[in-house]
C-alpha cells in the first residue's frame, strides 16, 4: 500500500532524523513505535507532505492502482491523505461542526448538501455529534482528538496518518480513541506514531520500531514476542539491589508492582536464584531492541 525506502533527512541543524528509513506499510492499522527524538514526526511530516526528504522514495499505491509518488505528486497525495498532527490547532472560539464545515470546504467539498452530510456522517462516527454545537475549547483532550480524527477522514483518504494521538489522554479517552480509529476501514492504511507500547499492543497487526532515524525491527508484533520465548525473566528486588542487577544483567525494564521494583531481565538461561520465567510482551521486544542498538553503538 505504502512503500517507504531510503528516506533521509538531516536538518540544518546537523541532526540525522532519519537515515535511510525503509518500511511496508499495508493496509489496516500499522504502529510506528520509539522514544522521543526517534523521527517519528520528522517521518509522518514527510509522508504528510509537509517536509522534503533530502533522498529517498515514497509510494502510494492509488485507488486504480496506479502508484502515487508521495515526495514529488503532493497534490495527487493530499486528496488521498488524513492527517492528525501532534498539535492540530483549532479555534476556541468555533464549534465543531462549523470547523469540520470549513475544512470540508478546503477539501474539495463544495456542494452544501452533499458536504452537510459528510460533516453529519463524520460527527456520528467520532461519537461528537450531540455536542457539535459547543465550542472546541470546551472539549476534552479526548474530544479534541476525536475531532481532530474527523477532520482527517473527510474525504475517505486512503492513507491516515495520526502523530502521538494518545499522549495526554486519561486512560477511557485513550481506549475510546484508539476503538475509533480500529474501526476506520478495512481499504485505509493507518500509521499510528507512538512512544506508548500499549498502543501498538492492542491494535496493530504490523509495527515497526524506529529510534535515532532507523528503523530497528519491522514485521508483526507476536512474531516478535515469540523470538523471545523463554528469554525473559522476572525478579521482585529491593531499591538497593537494583543497581547491582543493571550492573550485571541485561535488565529490559523496571516496574513498581506494590511498591517494590520488578525487574525483566533478558537471558538465555535463569540469570540465578529467584528469577522466574515470564512470557514476553511488547514492552520487552521494545526495550531489548533498544538495548541492542545502544550495546551496538
Ligand atoms: P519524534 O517524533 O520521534 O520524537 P522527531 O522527528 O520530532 O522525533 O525528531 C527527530 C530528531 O530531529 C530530534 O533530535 C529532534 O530534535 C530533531 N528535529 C526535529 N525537527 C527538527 C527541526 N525542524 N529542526 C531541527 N531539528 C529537528
Amino acid at each position: 500500500m505504502l512503500a517507504i525506502r531510503n528516506l533521509t533527512k538531516t536538518y540544518a541543524n546537523g541532526v540525522h532524523a532519519l537515515q535511510g528509513v525503509t518500511l511496508d506499510v499495508p493496509r489496516g492499522m500499522f504502529g510506528l513505535l520509539g522514544p522521543n527524538g526517534a523521527g517519528k514526526s520528522s517521518l509522518m511530516r514527510t509522508l504528510a507532505t509537509l517536509q522534503e526528504a533530502d533522498s529517498g522514495d515514497v509510494t502510494l499505491e492509488g485507488i486504480d492502482g496506479g502508484s502515487i509518488d508521495v515526495l514529488r505528486d503532493k497534490d495527487t497525495v493530499r486528496r488521498q491523505l488524513g492527517y492528525l498532527p501532534q498539535d492540530l490547532g483549532v479555534y476556541p472560539k468555533v464549534s465543531a461542526e462549523d470547523l469540520l464545515t470549513h475544512f470540508a470546504t478546503l477539501k474539495g467539498l463544495t456542494q452544501r448538501t452533499q458536504r452537510r452530510e459528510v460533516v453529519e456522517g463524520l460527527l456520528r462516527q467520532v461519537n461528537l455529534w450531540d455536542a457539535r454545537k459547543r465550542k472546541l475549547g470546551t472539549y476534552s483532550g479526548g474530544m479534541r482528538q476525536r475531532f481532530g480524527i474527523a477532520q482527517a477522514l473527510i474525504g475517505n483518504p486512503r492513507l491516515v496518518i495520526v502523530d502521538e494521538p494518545t499522549a495526554g489522554l486519561d486512560p477511557e479517552e485513550r481506549n475510546r480513541f484508539l476503538n475509533l480509529l480500529a474501526e476506520v476501514g478495512e481499504n485505509v492504511a493507518i500509521i499510528l506514531s507512538t512512544h506508548i507500547v500499549e498502543d501498538v499492543t492492542d491494535l496493530c497487526p504490523k509495527m515497526a520500531i524506529l529510534s535515532k532515524g532507523r528503523v530497528l525491527l519491522a514485521g508483526e508484533p507476536n512474531d516478535a514476542i515469540d523470538a523471545l520465548a523463554n528469554q525473559v525473566w522476572r525478579k521482585q528486588v529491593t531499591k538497593a539491589t537494583l543497581p547491582g542487577y543493571e550492573a550485571n544483567h541485561t535488565v529490559l525494564s523496571t516496574r513498581l508492582v506494590g511498591g517494590h521494583p520488578v525487574i525483566h531481565v533478558f537471558s538465555d538461561i535463569r540469570p540465578e536464584e529467584g528469577f522466574d520465567p515470564v512470557a514476553p510482551d511488547l514492552e520487552d521486544v521494545y526495550f531489548r531492541t533498544l538495548r541492542l542498538q545502544a550495546r551496538a553503538a
